[in-house]
């Protein structure tokens, strides 16, 4: 069961996503948003109006979530527990390290291949892409070929860019922030920005933001 709200609800916290679960925009029309209780209210009609058991949530996990008991078999709380001690991110698919992570991946279906798992791979192969695409071009700037400032403000904004696609407001940003932190690429391109006295404050504080979200430190 859950409470349907308008768009014109401000829930900036949240930044439109299915928080707790998927991380999927709910702002698209299929994935209009619900408030999940993430203690039932059937079992535990106490909490109903308790405001941090409620949480914006898509329809499919809410519905994936259902009636299930969080409390005699607990999922990771998506505010008060840390997914980053539950769960680890490989080739796309969770995997748990803890009991915790287990019972949340099943319950959730975090690992569902048609609506999840795909889309977090089609997010990387773009990334992984457009971060080599920037190497050579950071590489160019670099060793002089191509000095412009054209050049310099083109790769500084590219950048910063593909880093915001890794923080909280995105849609999938986990995922993001996951692979830009594991890029041998972006390794390389953040030392040719320092090398060129191109890593300015911005790109210090996304990169702390991508820490943050990151799923695998
Ligand atoms: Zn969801």
């Amino acid at each position: 069961m859950a409470l349907r709200f308008g768009k014109n609800l401000t829930l900036k916290k949240h930044y439109w996503k299915c928080l707790p679960y998927c991380e999927c925009k709910l702002t698209e029309t299929s994935n209009y948003l619900e408030i999940e209780h993430f203690h039932p209210k059937s079992y535990y009609p106490d909490k109903v109006i308790v405001w941090d058991n409620l949480l914006p949530a898509c329809k499919r996990c809410n519905v994936n979530k259902a009636n299930h008991d969080t409390k005699k078999e607990p999922i990771v709380h998506p505010i008060k527990d840390n997914p980053k001690s539950h769960l680890i991110l490989r080739a796309y698919r969770f995997y748990n390290k803890t009991d915790l992570g287990q019972m949340t991946i099943e319950v959730i279906g975090l690992n569902n291949r048609e609506r999840l798992v795909k889309k977090r791979f089609e997010i990387g192969v773009e990334l992984i892409e457009q971060l080599e695409i920037l190497l050579e071009l950071t590489t160019e700037y670099d060793n002089g070929n191509s000095s412009s400032t054209r050049r310099r403000n083109r790769i500084i904004e590219t950048l910063k860019n593909l880093m915001r696609e890794g923080t909280r407001q995105y849609e999938f940003s986990a995922t993001a922030a996951t692979v830009i932190l594991h890029e041998e690429s972006h390794a390389k391109i953040k030392q040719l920005f320092i090398k060129n006295k191109l890593w300015d404050d911005e790109l210090i504080d996304l990169e702390t933001e991508v820490k943050f979200g990151a799923i695998n430190e």
